[in-house]
């Protein structure tokens, strides 16, 4: 027997106190209620009250295992035994302990009767370690909850909720849910004592007055005790029952409420029209309503609510009234609004993201929100877009592999990501759009983890695209054109590994590509001169500045050849060096040639000295010899006379011409630069005094300021001055008196040294002419040889500097020379 009183006392190991842990009720996390489950459940037991309450604990019970999802649920009343004890019967039993039904427990020795001792809903855990009879229950009990089973003033007996189930741990919730079980089955019990009672009343008159009576008080002692607003509407939609909680909110009595609809009770207009118009849907279409509202009650206090109205059917399915239930859900909605809320945040995050975004629901990938970008990037507007699946709304998608991709995403889970491409979208299929896009397509899930859709994450990079293939074209150009020059040519990367020689460097080479990668090149290099190949070409890798050198590379005959070796950095917009480009220029030819070039110079300049040194001597022999002659015939005519000043002009020009191819000739470029140094201002002083008879003469007015000091050859820049000097007062205007004026400038790392004169000056277009060899602006009226500009030139030149000459004819002309700068200076 499971259970037999007579096993009372039977050894327990464990006390009470041991398994009770009702407080544990109170700290766990309240499981999630389900309204709509219940609101059935409600419409379930409210009919079997109606048509059979006898049965109502079965119903119970099963609703009991359905709302609490537990293994066991049951119904125990409270037996009085022949002998005087007390036992419960298991009157209802539902899920894996139905095999108990009809079975007892002892009152003194059960869970069920410590429940009734403690009058409240109590929690066991393990109960069968107390009540080790339960060890015989078909499953094992981990938890029980118990609660009081009372109608009216009288203890029925407990209804109760176990879990076979190690992880289902009860909650105030499970509570909440059996106290409403509870007072069903209460009523169903009144009920049936009653119609127990009612065979011994038939007698009495009163007898349907009072049934009717007690079925109502049963009723609303079933339904008054709910938080939730449980009511029942008659077919013209008037309240023919409201439940303690609603009639407090409204705070009025029953008898106020009774017979009225909402217009009645003051609800505000359009709250009213509502709830009637739906009341009367649910009767005419037997279909359950379920909606939300806000409410202010009499107190002023506004929360929100949600509630179902259900028909209520006779046997026959007729509608006989609609019940309703009410719950207030502020707390629920104030997390779901701040859900929404958050949801808003996020969807106007997605909508400025610089990028085509979609969110696709369900199997058939259903367009559920897409930004403005993605609204771009299909041609088409949110409106045509939203709740249709994707394949539908840009059918032109799917037949690029689309429906295959987003299957292939909801079915595994994988993440699909896809870069550069090519997709052609548009309304028209005429006028579809060509883009290069990146996409992403990833799984969305739902609160299990189930996968319930696609984000689709997709950036447009057609630009990109397009300006790197322009790149590459160009790039293609670019080595096109350096395969056709006859240079050799080459690319490094920013540290200078080379990655590219064009053609001709390999046939020049006969090297492979392989040989030539990165620094391969040091292998057709000279080993004496590499090392400064290479010092230099870091220092401009380093530095960023072009390279130009001129070194020998071997050709694939084993001979060497100079080339001119220069090397650009190729930037980018940031003028970072992103590469260099470089060529190689075979010079040996032009060297050869300019070699020769240098050495028939030498020889002329040779032979310009030699010949001019040895024509001094003739020529004074034909001066001397020629005055000794005319002394000697004494010649008085005129003619003679003429014809003696011919030879001696000749003489002296031809002497003149010597002495200045002279000094050209000796002022040899080739010299070593002297280490001594000029003060400019000491050779002027010189010149003034070497030409000081002259500078009488003409009246001259020579002004200057203080010059500095040069590292040359005090002589020869005294020379330049003096020739400088001589050409101005030489090249004067007849009627205005020479002024020159000589001053120095600094101009950065050089000294600018210009005289200026006031005298004939000439055509611009001469002014580089006259530096030339014997080039002269006015041969026959002026003395001269033409050489003293470019002698001047070649001694300025000697020291690294730089003559020039400006003037307009009649202005006067500058002469203009540079010379570095002594560094101490
Ligand atoms: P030369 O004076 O012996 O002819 P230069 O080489 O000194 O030779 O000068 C070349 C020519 O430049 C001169 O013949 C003259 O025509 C022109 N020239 C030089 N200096 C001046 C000057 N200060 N003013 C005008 N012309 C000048």
């Amino acid at each position: 027997m499971f259970m037999n009183p007579g096993l009372q006392g039977f050894g327990h190991p464990v006390s009470l106190d041991d398994i009770l842990c009702t407080p544990l009720l109170a700290s766990r996390k309240p499981s999630e209620s389900s309204p709509a489950l219940e609101a059935e459940s409600f419409r379930r037991l409210a009919r079997q009250l109606a048509h059979a309450p006898q049965e109502l604990p079965q119903t119970v019970v099963e609703e009991a295992l359905i709302l609490c999802r537990v293994g066991s649920a049951g119904v125990s009343l409270l037996e009085p035994q022949p002998d005087g004890s007390v036992l419960f019967r298991w009157v209802a039993v539902a899920g894996q302990c139905a095999p108990l039904a009809g079975k007892s427990t002892p009152r003194d020795f059960s869970p069920c009767g410590a429940c009734l001792d403690q009058n409240r809903p109590i929690l066991f855990s393990l109960p069968a370690r107390c009540f080790n009879y339960l060890a015989e229950a078909p499953a094992q009990i981990f938890e029980g909850l118990v609660l009081p089973l009372q109608a009216d003033d009288r203890i029925l007996g407990t209804i109760w909720i176990v879990a076979h189930d190690e992880s289902r741990q009860f909650t105030s919730e499970d509570v909440r849910i059996m106290n409403g079980l509870a007072d069903f089955a209460s009523g169903a019990l009144r009920l049936k004592l009653m119609s127990e009672e009612k065979a011994e009343v038939r007698r009495c008159h009163t007898e349907t007055q009072q049934t009717l009576e007690e079925e109502r008080r049963t009723f609303e002692t079933a339904l008054s005790n709910s938080p939730d607003f449980l009511y029942v509407f008659d077919l013209n939609g008037r309240f023919i029952y409201v439940n303690r909680a609603l009639l407090e909110l409204w705070q009025k009595s029953l008898d106020e409420a009774l017979g009225k609809n909402f217009y009645d009770l003051s609800y505000p207009e359009d709250l009213a029209n509502r709830l009637q118009r739906q009341i009367q849907m649910v009767i005419d279409t037997k279909e359950m309503v379920r909606d939300r509202t806000d409410f202010t009650s009499p107190s002023g206090e506004t929360r929100h609510y949600e509630y179902i109205f259900v028909p209520v059917l006779d046997l026959d399915g007729t509608v006989e009234a609609v019940a309703g239930s009410t719950r207030d859900i502020t707390q629920q909605k104030i997390a779901e609004d701040s859900i929404s809320e958050d949801r808003q945040r996020w969807q106007a995050l997605l909508a400025q993201t610089p990028a085509a975004i979609a969110i696709l629901k369900g199997p058939n990938h259903t367009l559920s929100w897409v930004n403005t970008d993605f609204e771009v990037l299909v041609g088409r507007p949110a409106n045509s877009l939203i709740g249709k699946p994707v394949l539908a709304a840009i059918p032109e998608a799917a037949d690029q592999g689309l429906s295959v991709l987003l299957n292939g995403v909801y079915l595994t889970g994988i993440p699909f990501r896809v870069a550069q491409v090519l997709i052609r979208l548009g309304k028209e299929p005429k006028f579809l759009k060509d883009s290069y896009v990146n996409f992403a397509y990833l799984p969305t899930r739902d609160q299990q983890g189930v996968i319930d859709g696609i984000f689709v994450h997709a950036t447009d990079v057609t630009e990109m695209v397009m300006a790197r293939r322009q790149v590459e074209e160009r790039e293609q150009q670019f080595r096109t054109l350096a395969e056709s020059i006859p240079n050799l040519a080459w690319m490094a990367r920013s540290d200078g590994h080379i990655s590219w020689y064009n053609r001709r460097w390999y046939e020049y080479t006969a090297a492979t590509p392989q040989a030539m990668e990165g620094w391969g090149w040091q292998a057709v290099h000279d080993p004496q001169i590499l090392p400064t190949v290479m010092e230099r070409w870091q220092e401009s890798i380093s530095s960023g500045l072009p390279f130009e050198m001129v070194f020998p590379i071997k050709g694939a005959d084993g001979n060497f050849r100079d080339f001119l070796t220069r090397v650009e950095p190729v930037r980018d917009s940031q003028g970072s060096v992103v590469r260099w480009f470089g060529t190689n220029t075979d010079i040996t030819e032009q060297r050869s040639i300019e070699q020769e070039l240098r050495r028939i110079n030498r020889e002329l300049e040779e032979f310009a000295y030699v010949a001019s040194h040895d024509l001094q001597e003739p020529l004074r022999m034909v001066n001397i010899y020629s005055h000794l002659l005319l002394e000697h015939v004494g010649v008085s005519d005129s003619k003679s006379e003429q014809f003696a000043g011919f030879i001696k002009t000749g003489v002296a020009r031809m002497e003149l011409l010597i002495r200045d191819l002279l000094t050209y000739s000796r002022t040899s470029q080739r010299n070593e630069l002297p280490d001594a140094t000029a003060d400019l201002t000491d050779c002027l002083n010189e010149t003034l005094l070497l030409l000081s008879s002259l500078i009488v003469e003409n009246n001259a007015v020579i002004e200057f300021s203080e010059l500095p000091t040069v590292r040359g050859d005090a002589g020869q820049l005294a020379h330049v001055f003096q020739n400088l000097f001589a050409n101005s007062i030489k090249y004067r205007k007849t009627d205005v008196p020479p002024h020159i004026t000589i001053w120095a400038e600094r101009e950065e790392d050089n000294w600018k040294i210009s005289v200026r004169d006031n005298g004939l000056g000439f055509e611009p277009r001469y002014a580089k002419k006259i530096f030339g060899l014997f080039q002269r602006l006015y041969s026959d009226e002026y003395p001269g040889t033409g050489l003293g500009l470019a002698l001047c030139q070649r001694i300025i030149e000697r020291y690294g500097g730089r003559i020039w000459a400006e003037s307009e004819p009649g202005a006067g002309s500058t002469f203009c020379f540079l010379l570095p700068a002594e560094p101490a200076q």
